[in-house]
Order: C-alpha cells, then structure tokens, then sequence
C-alpha cells in the first residue's frame, strides 16, 4: 500500500505513516476539523529503496562512517541525497500518489459513488495546492521523532512539482544532522523510515498558534492564541508579530488582548495563482471574539482528547477553521501561576539594580575584590563583588556563583566571561562595593539585573515560549564563543557547530605572566606550552569541527596584575592604544610564539584549527601577519576580524589577498563606528549594534565577501541577539558565533529565518 488516506488513519498508525500523520489521522477521525489529505506510506519508501537497489548503497555509505568526522559526514550525506533525489521513482508510485492527489480535489462522498466518472470530474477541476511534509517513523523504536526531518513544502501544485517534493522529503532522512543524531542514539538506520504527508493547502485569511497552557506564565488555566492575516507562515517563522489573546480555560472569557499593527499579509491572488505581499489597514484585530471562542473551545477539545497541553496550528479561510497541526508542548516547567510570583516579588527587598548581564538567580555571601590581591577571598558559592573585573579575575570567577559589578556594558569583560561560565551578572551597579559588604547575604536575578537582600528563593521563568518540535535544522553554521578550556567538553556537549572565537586572553590570565614578560626573559617554550595546552582541550573537545582561535589582543590596562604588566605604557585610551595586529606586529616575538602553538597543535593532527588576527585597519598587516604565518609553517585556516570601519573599506583588498575567512568583531565595530565607548555604562543605552551604520557595513562585507567567495562569520556578542541573527541570515552570512546560553534560542530564530527566505524564494519560483 503505497498511499493511505486520514480516515483510514489513527494513533497507532506511526509505522505507516510516522508520527505527524498518525496524529492528523487520529483528529481527522475524532471530528476535528482537519484540511483532507493522505500520507505516502513508510512502506512506499521502503519500496523504493528496495526497488532500485540502493537500499546496499546507502547502508554501505553509511556502515564505516565515522560522524565525528564533519567533512566525511557531510560527503556521505550529500551522496546519499544525491542518490535519492536522481533516482526515478518506481512507477506504482508514482501512479498511486498521482491518483490520490487528484482525487483529493473531489468530494470524498462523491468519490465513492461516482465510480467511472470520476475521470470526468478529474479532469474538469484545477490541480489543487497542497502541502508536503515528513514524517519519520521507526520500527519497534518508541520515538520516532529525529533531528532534522522538518522538510516541508508550502503551495506544491501539479504532478511534477509534488512528486519532486516527496523525494526532496524522504532524502531529508539523510541530513547531517539525521544521519549524527541516529548514531549518538543509537537507532540503526536501517529502522527508520519515512512517509510523506501531503494535505490540501488552506488559503487562509487568518491564521497562527494556539498553546493550551500559556507559555509566557505556563499557567495551566489559560489558554494563549497568536493570530496573523493571511498565510500562517508569516506567524509561525516570526517574520510578523502577530496579535495575542489571553483566554480564562474554564469560562473562555477574554482576559487580555494585545493587538499588534500587521501591515502587510502573504495571499495568494486567485487570478494569478500567485503569492504576494498585500498591505494591509494596520490596527484591525484579527480574529473576531467570536473566532476567538471557537478556537478556545477547540483547543480545550483537542487537550481533552490527548489528555496533554498542545500547541496547534490552525488557518481559517473564509468562516471555516481548519486545525492544521497539533503536537504535545514538551518545555513546559511548572511555576506558580502570575498572581502568587507577584506576591512572592513584592516581598523582595532590592538593594541594587544594573544591566542584566548573564541571566539565572543565585544566593550567596559577598566577597569584595578591590584589586587581584584579593582574590583569594572568593569561595567555591561565593558572589563575586567588584569595580570591574578583568581576566586576572576569571580563577575566581569560575568559583563564584554571580558576579556584581559597578562599571561595565554588556560586552565588558564580567559580561562576557560569566555569560560564557553561564553564571548570573549584573554589571553597572555603580555602587555595588560601597553599599555591599563582605558577608552580606544576597540574592542576584541576572536576567532581571536585581540584587535583593538576604536569600530568596526564585523560581526561574520559562525562557523560550516556542518549543522546538526536534531540534532545528540550520544552514547557517551555529557556534560558540569561548575562552576557557576547562569549559569546552561542556560546550561541545551542545547542539553547537564549532567555536568561531577563542580568546587567548584568558589562557594568558590563568597563566598569570603578561606575554611580554615571556619574551623579554627569554621563556617563549612557557609561553608556548601554555597556549598549547589550553587549546589543545578546546581542538579535543570539537574534534571534526572548526575552532577559530584569535592571536592575542590585550589591552595595556587589562593586564597590569599580571607578572611584568605593570611595565606596560599608560595609554590615553586603552580601547584605541597598543593591541591588536598593531601590538603582535610590533611584538613579533609574541605572535610567533602563537603561531608555534597552533603549529604544534597541527603537527598533533589537529586539523580542525583555524587563525584569525583582531583590529587590523592596513592591508600591509594583513600581508606581513600571513607571512609569518607562512615562515612558521602553518597551513591552517586564516581569517581576518572585522572589527574597525577602516576593514570595511579595505574589505576588497582583504579578499583580494587571500583569506579564508572573515568575522566580524561587533563589541569594537559598533564602538567604533558609533564613537561610543563599550565599556561605559553611562552611554550603554547609546550602544546599538543594530544601528543602520553598523548594519550597513556589515552588509557591504559580506556582499563582496560572497563575490570573492571568503566565508563570513560573525564573533561579536551581538551575534547572540535575534534582532543580529535574523539580519545576518538575511544578508546571506555563513556562520554566527554565540555565548553558549544562546545557541538553542539563536539557533531557532535562524531556523525560522531560513524557514522565511526559503518559503519567499519558493514563492518568487512559483510567480509570486
Ligand atoms: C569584538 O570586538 O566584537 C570582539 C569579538 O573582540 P573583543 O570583544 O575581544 O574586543
Ligand atoms: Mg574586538
């Protein structure tokens, strides 16, 4: 049976038609009102894979490969696909899905009765639009839900344009990302299979999300409902902010609505057959109350019937509601409901507020740290208290269990490093040590920048309201920012591609010698074997993956705790003094030393490893820089930071002599671009990464980036903004480095931003 359709579907129906079907089949027949489709079964895959004998071909491809490796992963992946996608499809199928396909267009019951004039009704209607999705399934395996099989096609019309999309679904069974995710799970590959849904495609006016329990407060008597014009896309992959209604569970009363101002909505024009942006009158509400009740009274149905919170999917063409998916809510964390958190805050006694830093809560007693004599001060529990800490600080730091400071913006070094150890901050107090003592018992809300009296116990709010049904899928490359080895297996354990930036500054620190004090007593081996030892964990940690390692970028007022900082010069300004490309090139016996580290690392077989130089504004230094790192006889990735406007305008020339890489340095681009100092909390509100300049130069890179064909990647903290992400998709960058508390939330906007431009370019293909 190649085809199956949802009446003849239900629950039970994974192994025929995954789980995505068996459950619009288990609805279908519950009375919901379910847009009429069918599944391509798990079996007509198996078929074709047994038909044409490839079955052998994949399954060897697969037998000795080893995942770890990235580059090996990703061939045998591509070939697997390209197998798929270049074989024809044995002809029952292909007749079957066609036949079901064309009748879904005819009424079901008239199906039935119409016998031999169904050919004449056939051929007298207009294909119909549908959509096309996966649905993996595993045999005798509980879950069959995988990484990586979110394939799915949005208005597929005709016979050609489907059946190229139900292979484009069944070779999503051979991402990277399913083949990696099947073997750390040890699910055999041979035991999953796919089918492919394809339901007719609801024209809807209005549509969105419904969650049966409110996310934002995971209050488990109200009911949450986004609602946007037109094609539910716009909502699901967030390229609009829809309009969001609050609903009492029990009496469906309308506790709160938010209405947003849509200005434009995806149609289709019924003349042309063709997508298009339709600008709408903003400030209209979008669903009636009337529309609103009935999706509430569903979702309490659709709950009831599963016995689970849900998230659904719904369009409404017309006056007809159409529930077009509905799976179990699998993030939700039990908090007291709002009213009882409201009493709870008002009971907190606030003694300091600044910029929220690193999000999280932690009690515990105060330490004051005026200079790096102090440090010994700080207790594994302990909460770090000072000015400003600088890497000197970070053995202490990794004790800590948060960190308050007075000075300091978000890219300041406490910022950074405790988002990095995933601790609470708060910088920016402005009085943090005089008002605190050594002692005080206090409680630190990083995400809300608070600091309360005593120990208080917070419950910590949900942080992502969406769930990720399997753990996105993204083009563009997800990584981490990191600095501290003991760190990386932690890191590596994450849904994470690589490292796009390590700073050697806080190896340096741990070290506790300036690297200036090496070279001038003649101890380069130390030196040397200190970085070598530090990255050494990071290379082991991504094996298979790229870890980006930057030559160091001290700043001469960063570093006098340090042995022999105090004999550096005191600059005017520091951020715009001796560091960077400029400093290593002045101290070459530094940047060699760096450069024999990584050489070593490459002669270990580390090739994972790539280099990249900081603050460059010349050509001359990016040419001499590449020099040395010839002599040293290194032959690893070279990239360049994009951190200062003079790069951007030499971005040609950078291309032009041979890089392999570029990433942008927003903390110093921004800075520099604005002319506002990054680490000056009384200007922080001026300090906008998202400003148009920034934006524009970042643009113009990657454009010529892309003509010259050098890879584009971003290390600045912004990355890990969703604002920066969505922008960086959309101007086509490679990879986007964020603090490890992001990536699961950085990856998912990246997702739904593919999602968009995707869903756009297929709409330009079809006339749109
Ligand atoms: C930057 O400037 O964005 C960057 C990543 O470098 P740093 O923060 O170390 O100056
Ligand atoms: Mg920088």
């Amino acid at each position: 049976m190649n085809v199956i359709w949802f009446s003849e579907l239900n629950k039970e129906s994974i192994d025929v038609a995954g789980g995505k079907g068996a459950s619009l089949g288990e609805m279908y027949n519950s009375g919901f009102p379910i847009p009429p489709g069918f599944a391509v079964t798990a079996q007509a895959f198996k078929s074709f894979l047994e038909k044409n004998n490839i079955k052998e071909k994949i399954f060897g491809l697969l037998k000795d490969l080893n995942v770890d490796n990235n580059s090996e992963l990703q061939n045998v992946s591509k070939q697997i696909r390209d197998l798929v996608l270049g074989i024809e499809m044995p002809a029952d199928i292909r007749n079957d899905i066609i036949e079901a396909y064309e009748t879904l267009n005819v009424d079901k019951k008239l199906f039935e009765k119409a016998g031999k004039a169904l050919d004449i009704i056939k051929a007298g209607r207009d294909p119909p639009y549908v959509a096309v999705r996966s649905s993996a399934t595993a045999e005798d395996l509980p879950d069959a839900s995988f990484a990586g099989q979110q394939e799915t096609f949005l208005n597929v019309k005709g016979n050609n344009h489907l059946l190229e999309s139900v292979k484009h679904c069944w070779a999503s069974l051979y991402t990277a990302r399913a083949i990696y995710y099947r073997v750390k799970n040890n699910f055999p590959h041979e035991k999953v299979l796919i089918s492919v849904i394809v339901q007719k495609q609801i024209q809807s006016d209005k549509a969105g999300v419904i969650f049966s329990v409110n996310p934002v407060n995971n209050n488990e008597n109200e009911i949450l409902i986004e609602a946007g014009f037109g094609m539910g896309e716009a909502v699901v992959s967030g390229s609009i902010t829809p309009d969001s209604y609050v609903l009492d569970k029990n009496s469906l009363k309308i506790k709160e609505k938010k209405l947003n101002k849509q200005e434009w909505m995806i149609v289709l024009d019924p003349n042309t057959k063709k997508n298009f942006k339709k600008t709408i009158e903003p400030g209209k509400q979008v669903l009636n109350d009337y529309e609103i009740k009935k999706l509430g009274e569903l979702t309490k149905k659709i709950e009831d019937h599963y016995k689970a919170p849900q998230d659904i999917e719904y369009a409404i063409e017309g006056s007809r509601i159409y529930i077009v998916q509905s799976r179990p809510i699998t993030t939700l964390k039990k908090v007291e409901a709002k009213e009882e958190v409201k009493e709870e805050e008002e009971k907190r006694d606030v003694l300091l507020k600044g910029l929220s830093a690193s999000p999280g809560i932690a009690s515990g007693t105060v330490k004051i740290v005026k200079d790096a004599s102090e440090l010994s001060k700080v207790h594994e529990g302990d909460i770090l208290v000072a000015t400003m800490t600088n890497p000197d600080y970070v053995p202490a730091m990794k004790k800590a269990s948060a960190i308050v400071t007075d000075e300091g913006g978000l890219t300041s070094h406490a910022a950074i490093v405790s988002r990095e150890m995933m601790i609470p901050a708060i910088v920016g107090t402005d009085k943090a040590t005089e008002l605190l003592k050594d002692g005080d018992i206090i409680t630190v809300d990083g995400s809300k920048g608070e600091v309360y009296k005593g120990k208080i116990e917070i419950k910590e709010e949900k942080k992502e309201v969406y769930h990720i049904e399997d753990g996105a899928e993204t083009i563009t490359r997800i990584k981490a920012i990191m600095d501290i080895p003991d760190m990386a297996k932690r890191i590596a354990e994450l849904d994470v591609d690589g490292v796009g930036l390590v700073r050697l500054e806080i190896m340096i620190a741990e070290g506790g010698v300036h690297p200036s004090k090496y070279i001038r007593d003649n101890r380069h081996e130390e030196y040397i074997e200190l970085l070598v030892n530090g990255i050494r964990k990071i290379a082991e940690a991504f094996k298979g993956k790229p870890v980006w390692i930057r030559t160091s970028d001290l700043r001469t007022d960063e570093y006098r705790n340090l042995e022999g900082g105090d004999e550096e010069e005191h600059e005017t300004d520091p951020m715009l003094g001796n560091h960077g490309i400029r400093r290593s090139l002045k101290e070459e016996g530094i940047l060699r030393c760096e450069f024999k580290a990584l050489k070593k690392l490459q002669d270990e077989g580390y090739n994972n490893l790539g280099l990249m130089i900081p603050f460059v504004i010349n050509i001359d230094e990016v040419r001499k820089a590449k020099e040395i790192f010839k002599e040293e006889g290194l032959t690893i990735q070279f990239g360049v930071m994009i951190e200062t406007p003079a790069s951007c305008w030499i971005i040609e020339d950078i291309c032009k002599e041979g890089v392999d890489f570029v990433s942008f340095g927003t903390n110093d681009l921004t800075q520099l671009t604005l002319g506002v100092d990054r680490n000056n909390d009384e200007i922080a509100y001026l300090f906008n990464e998202l400003h148009p300049a920034v934006k524009g130069e970042m643009k113009k890179v990657i454009d010529i980036c892309k003509k010259n064909k050098v890879e584009t990647s971003i290390c600045g903290q912004s990355g890990s903004k969703p604002e920066m992400a969505e922008f960086l998709v959309m101007a086509g960058i490679d990879s986007i480095s964020v603090n490890p508390d992001a990536i699961g939330n950085i990856r998912e906007v990246v997702a739904r931003t593919e999602k968009k431009l995707l869903l756009d370019f297929a709409r330009r293909e079809a006339g749109g």
